[in-house]
């Protein structure tokens, strides 16, 4: 992935307003922070699952509008429960063959598989934004001018 030249820019706004698509990697790790992956401004979540609509300080629709948008993070979200479930049974076999207690390797496989998908759900969500921005960079549909913007400042 490579960062995009080109700076979308909010619709009939001025040259202050611009909107400039960070790299990749910054993208990344913004999702991470739990921040929004354009600005890194926030807060951007309301909870654990929900998020804010749009961004508060840059104005980005998080689920750029689209019905639907965050199938690609459940995917995400379950790729990352996956190769956790797979990394723990097989560290299991490795470290504990043959003394394996398959009781207790199939209740610590069971708590993970439903305490992973909660616990990085947020971070799954970020992260499909991030990657989908790569990729698909924000047009002025993606973006909007709410009332609080000038009220929060830019965290950059
Ligand atoms: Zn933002």
């Amino acid at each position: 992935m490579s960062s995009h030249p080109s700076s979308p820019t909010v619709p009939g706004a001025d040259s202050a307003d611009s909107l400039p698509l960070p790299r990749a990697r910054t993208l990344f790790a913004r999702a991470l922070r739990l921040r929004c992956p354009v600005c890194g401004g926030g807060p951007i979540r309301l909870g654990w699952v929900s998020l804010v609509p749009s961004c508060p300080v840059c104005g980005l629709h998080l689920d750029r509008g689209e019905p639907g948008y965050w199938i690609g993070s459940w995917t995400i979200n379950l790729f990352v429960t996956e190769g956790v479930f797979a990394a723990v049974f097989a560290g299991a076999l490795l470290l504990a063959w043959p003394a394996l207690s398959w009781t207790a390797l199939a209740v610590l496989c069971i708590a993970l598989a439903i305490l992973t998908p909660v616990l990085v759900f947020p971070y799954t969500k970020l992260l499909f934004l991030a990657l989908d921005l790569a990729f698909r960079p924000p047009e002025p549909r993606d973006l909007e001018s709410p009332p609080e913007r000038g009220l929060v400042a830019k965290r950059r």
